[in-house]
């Protein structure tokens, strides 16, 4: 008996045992596969019902088994999961293309999109057919055989580039090392990074100290290294991976996966590869992504101007610095937020207990959404540590079951992420609710201390339940358009926003009290806090903008001409770079977020979702951060909407109107420097 392959409610974890997922696995697949086939050889008319709801609620089963394993592989994995999960992943990639190639399933889809004027279908309908219409489209389903040939042979070669891509940097990342054995060339650094490069050392069975490219390592020692010269050169290092012109040299693989974009894009009909991207975001064109970055430029220049001076002004009294350079920014940024803040975490952490910081963002969630969280003992779970919470509406509606597991562990990933174990959906006069999770690595309670966060911890734990109530407050019919089922450029709005509430009085008083004396928290350190967070806002501003239009400039045009990275990237900065240019580095044949991963024509996204979280707090914050109705329109259109319609019709509907930077530009203080 597998307990993956009987019907269960919540996971049983308690029974499943890693030779259970494999059979499970293939057995779903094979019963999936089945209901796809009776789709497709059902001799009836094309219907909605019969072919795009019926697509919609197959393979729930393996859904269902692939939350439970994939979870589980991020949250508490183990050799032979991480084994099985190498096992399986590829033949779930077959199954997925399988169902994308399958001419004769597109075709009953193609036959009910045609048709869909006359079907007299809801607003959600439509968007699930041009949905499931699109995920076959897009991968050219529409094409003549030989431009689908031609298709795949592009897809193809671009998963191979993107690959050696995302090789090269890590292995440029792992070549490099600075070794030092004269204590002067480690002043500065703290003790405890000086015992961790330290350890590196020895780790290699070498004298001294290591320094190498890796976060943990790099970003320590461009803080804190007194000396300058050993931070342009590690500055220098990080700043040109794969652009030495040797077997690791990305230039290359850069314009070429630029220009088999392009092509991808043209076969399908669209005139750049960021036009198809952006088709399927919040933002919708390339001229609407960059007349947003454009503007926050414009907005954000003269306060980024002012905070370089200021920089510079400062390095030059501390150090007599003539001209400040990219190795210096870190170093001095972090002296200068010393002295004018002070503001450390071990201040803040006593009055952000662990268990407080529940309650509190539990509270919050009651005051805004009238939601009950009741501790649970007796759900299934896949580690003792984790909580389990039963939550209920006003009226003692059953709404979600929350899995909460806050502890850093081996098996565990880094990071913090919110997940589902089971999507909220209606099926047959019934409202399915969901399981959701939130997954977090915040120090553990000693024997001696409870767990107490920084202040980072805080907003992190609120921003990972401000998803999670994307999906508890779910409300949609199909799973597939349900919670975080949304737009890219959607998505962190309701966890970004759910940060906004750390920074107010009113509601740190319902938990920021001292874990030891109860005493509330001081109201000037929490002034101090919000002043800090937007340090040097103009500058972080202007660098993140740069990496957009970066990104725009090499997806939102034709890049058949381009043949120097490099002269393409510095033409791209322009208007963007406030330190001396360094013909030794270039961003583009590292920026793996839009060259490997899946970021490109997106990276505007970031700022995007940030004009949105400020634009939608500001709105409570003109009528009571815990205004009940203001809370309820966001509930009602946008919580529990999904994906059901195109996000910017959602937003209007709660806002009243389309967001508009100048909120962000407020929050960030870049208001006022503008004088
Ligand atoms: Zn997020």
């Amino acid at each position: 008996m597998n307990p993956l392959l009987q019907p269960f409610d919540t996971a049983p974890f308690s029974k499943i045992k890693n030779e259970h997922f494999k059979p499970a696995f293939l057995q779903a697949m094979e019963d999936a596969r089945a209901e796809i086939d009776a789709i497709t050889e059902n001799k009836e008319e094309p219907s909605f019902e019969n072919t795009i709801v019926a697509l919609e609620f197959s393979g729930q089963q393996l859904d269902r088994i692939s939350s439970v394993f994939f979870n589980l592989n991020s949250a508490e994995t183990n050799e032979e999961i991480q084994k099985i999960a190498q096992e399986v992943s590829p033949l779930l990639s077959e199954f997925s293309n399988d169902i994308t190639l399958n001419e004769g399933l597109f075709k009953r889809i193609k036959y009910v999109f045609d048709a869909r004027e006359d079907l007299d279908l809801s607003l959600e309908e439509s968007t699930l057919l041009e949905k499931k219409y699109k995920s076959f489209s897009r991968n050219g389903a529409n094409l003549p055989e030989d431009k689908k040939k031609r298709l795949r042979e592009i897809d193809s070669e671009l998963s191979k580039l993107k690959l050696t891509f995302g090789e090269n940097v890590l292995a440029e990342t792992n070549k490099y090392e600075m070794h030092l054995t004269n204590e002067e060339d480690v002043a500065g650094l703290p003790e405890g990074e000086k015992e961790a490069a330290a350890q590196l050392a020895k780790a290699k069975e070498k004298e001294g100290w290591l320094i190498t490219l890796d976060y943990p390592s790099y970003i320590p020692f461009m803080k804190y290294a007194k000396n300058r010269e050993l931070r342009k050169e590690l500055s220098l290092a990080f700043g040109s991976k794969g652009f030495h012109n040797d077997e690791l040299d990305n230039q290359e693989n850069v314009l070429k996966i630029a220009k088999l974009r392009h092509e991808r894009a043209q076969l399908l009909g669209y005139e750049t590869h960021a036009h198809f991207v952006l088709e399927e975001r919040m933002a919708e064109t390339p001229e609407k992504v960059q007349g947003f970055l454009n503007e926050l430029l414009l907005k954000a220049k003269p306060a980024a101007e002012r905070e370089f001076q200021e920089l510079s002004q400062f390095a030059k009294e501390l150090d007599g610095l003539d001209q400040l350079q990219k190795w210096d920014a870190s170093y001095y940024s972090e002296k200068l937020k010393q002295k004018l803040f002070n503001l450390d975490d071990e201040i803040l952490k006593p009055y952000f207990k662990l268990e407080n910081v529940i309650n509190g963002v539990f509270k919050v969630a009651e005051k805004l959404f009238d939601l009950k969280f009741k501790e649970v003992n007796n759900v299934d779970k896949y580690h003792e540590e984790v909580l389990t919470y039963e939550v209920y509406d006003q009226k003692d509606n059953f709404i979600s079951l929350f899995y909460a597991d806050f502890h850093p562990r081996k098996g565990k990933r880094g990071g913090a992420w919110m997940t589902s174990y089971k999507s909220q959906y209606k099926k047959d006069g019934k409202n399915i609710r969901p399981h959701i999770s939130n997954v977090c690595n915040f120090t553990r309670s000693t024997s001696s201390k409870p767990s107490l966060l920084t202040f980072n911890e805080v907003t992190t734990l609120f921003h990972e339940f401000g998803h999670g109530l994307h999906g508890m407050l779910a409300n949609t019919t199909y799973p597939s358009l349900s919670g975080t089922s949304v737009y890219w450029d959607f998505v962190e709005l309701p966890s970004q926003v759910m940060e906004n509430w750390c920074y107010e009085k009113e509601a740190l008083e319902l938990f920021a009290h001292h874990y030891e004396t109860g005493e509330l928290i001081p109201m000037e350190l929490v002034q101090k806090i919000k002043e800090s967070a937007t340090f040097q806002e103009g500058m972080q501003t202007l660098r993140q903008l740069s990496f957009g239009l970066l990104d725009m400039a090499w997806h939102a045009q034709d890049p058949t001409a381009i043949e120097d990275v490099k002269a393409f990237e510095t033409l791209a900065f322009t208007g963007t770079q406030l330190y001396p240019e360094t013909p030794e580095t270039c961003m583009s044949t590292a920026f793996s977020h839009i060259f490997q991963g899946g970021y490109s024509s997106g990276y505007y996204s970031y700022k995007w979702a940030e004009v949105l979280d400020a634009d939608a707090f500001a709105y409570f914050k003109e009528n009571g951060i815990f205004n009940k109705t203001i809370a309820s329109k966001f509930k009602d259109n946008v919580l529990s909407m999904g994906g059901t319609e195109n996000p910017m019709e959602l937003y209007k509907r709660f806002r009243g109107q389309e967001p508009k930077v100048e909120a962000l530009l407020e929050r960030a203080g870049l208001l006022e420097l503008r004088k």
